[in-house]
């Protein structure tokens, strides 16, 4: 439909944020030909020159971030007490990506092609739908139109405990080098939960970039942040006792802070005809999980694929199913009710289970079979109570 001259659209897709899901989104538009012709402005706030992140994922697949791995691992280590295991990825693969890497790398890539992206730094204080595209303003006072947004703005979610789960997945990280060898590289260690629970889901995870040098993190599941003294105690802790290492036998190099929402609280995957959310803002961080990073990529190559065919955004733009939103539910209860459960669970996913398909399963790309199989292989009592929760539409909450 043409547009009277004063409705204009300045541009076909505003790109709002240029984090993980604007920039992956912007990387794959500039990847379809048939879209080459598209203006895409992109506005984001941070000029995006620090490390602020890495993103971990597995994969039995290429994706084109791949070849920016800061490492690549076959194996990955579950550790509970009194049980251990390391297990081969077999054709999966677990690699990390450096966020600096990634912006640049994107960045690179929009510059290629300066006639189809804007790339500019601000703000957006507010977005609407006008019935022919979007209109957005920025902080600096500026107005521009367009015919889509694609809103990857971190969503303001207000915790509504009587009737949804909210959970943080928050860690810090202290990337490490040390003076003699003593990672294993060719191990992840994916789940350590043999510290003290405290009634929570408390793990590390450490990711080994070479026999000198690994990420190492204390992240939990729970309500609340800890004070920063806390996590540093807790890493302090594993270095000496686990990893065996004295004040002089390594330097921190880098740190790396988080908190992911973790929740079935509803993230609507747009507003109106026109804006469509990307990212932690439309629900891409698995709840049960946290891991955003693959189901970022995911939506991009879905929205570029419905855009290139038809002009237009799909009518489901994350194709999410509503079965394997109701586990990530079950999970969050048991872990909101119960968190200290919560490493059972994990344990007996990995006792009983390939690691295989524990991928594929949290990937939601299992069949009803395997989806019953990953059911069967843990205890049905703490399942069964949050089922109990949920048709009753209100959240299990902890016994004091
Ligand atoms: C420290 C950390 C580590 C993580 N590690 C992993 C991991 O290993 N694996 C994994 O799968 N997931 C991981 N995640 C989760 C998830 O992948 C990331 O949070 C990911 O960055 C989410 O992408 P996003 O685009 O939704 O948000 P972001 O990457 O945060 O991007 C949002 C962007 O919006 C911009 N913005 C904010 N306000 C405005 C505004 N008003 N106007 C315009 N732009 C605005 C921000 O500056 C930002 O650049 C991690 C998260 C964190 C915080």
């Amino acid at each position: 439909m043409p547009y009277p001259p004063d409705l204009a659209p300045s541009y076909d897709y505003l790109l709002v944020g240029g984090g993980a899901a604007g920039l992956s989104l912007a990387y794959y538009l500039a990847q379809e030909p048939r879209l080459a012709h598209k203006r895409v402005l992109l506005i984001e706030p941070e000029p995006k020159d620090q490390n602020d992140r890495t993103w971990s994922y597995w994969a039995d697949e290429p994706s084109p971030f791949d070849e920016l791995a800061a490492g690549e691992w076959h194996n990955i280590a579950f550790r509970s007490p009194g049980f251990t295991r390391v297990l081969n990825l077999g054709k999966y693969r677990y690699r990390t990506v450096r966020g600096l890497d990634f912006y640049q790398f994107v960045h690179g890539a929009l510059a290629a092609r300066p006639a189809q992206f804007t790339v500019v730094r601000g703000r957006v204080t507010s977005l609407e739908n006008t019935g022919v595209g979007v209109r957005a303003r920025t902080e600096a006072g500026q107005e521009l139109t367009a015919h889509f947004a694609f809103d990857s703005r971190p969503p303001a979610i207000a915790p509504n405990p009587t009737k949804y789960r909210y959970l943080l997945q928050h860690f810090l990280g202290w990337e490490i080098e040390t003076t003699r060898d003593v990672f294993d590289p060719t191990v992840v260690e994916f789940m350590d939960f043999r510290g003290e629970q405290q009634h929570e889901a408390r793990f590390m995870y450490m990711l080994p970039f070479g026999p000198r040098r690994a990420l190492v993190e204390y992240t939990l599941f729970s309500a609340k942040m800890l004070p920063k003294s806390e996590y540093e105690a807790q890493l302090l802790d594993y270095l000496q006792n686990t990893l065996k290492l004295s004040p002089a036998d390594y330097r921190i190099t880098a740190t790396e802070v988080g908190a992911i929402p973790m929740t079935d609280h509803p993230l609507p995957t747009g507003v109106g005809a026109h804006i469509i959310n990307l990212g932690t803002r439309a629900g891409r961080a698995k709840p049960s999980t946290g891991y955003a990073f693959r189901r970022i990529q995911a939506q991009s190559v879905r929205l570029v694929a419905a855009l290139a065919a038809t002009g237009l955004p799909p009518r489901d733009p994350t194709g999410d199913r509503w079965q394997f939103r109701l586990f990530d539910t079950l999970l969050l209860d048991i872990m909101q009710r119960q968190g200290e459960t919560t490493r059972d669970i994990f344990r007996q996913l990995f006792e009983r289970n390939p690691v295989e398909r524990i991928f594929r399963f949290l990937d939601e790309k299992t069949s009803w079979a395997d989806n019953l199989r990953v059911m069967n292989s843990v205890a049905p009592g703490p399942f069964m109570r949050s089922i109990g929760y949920v048709l009753r539409g209100r959240p299990g909450q902890r016994k004091a």
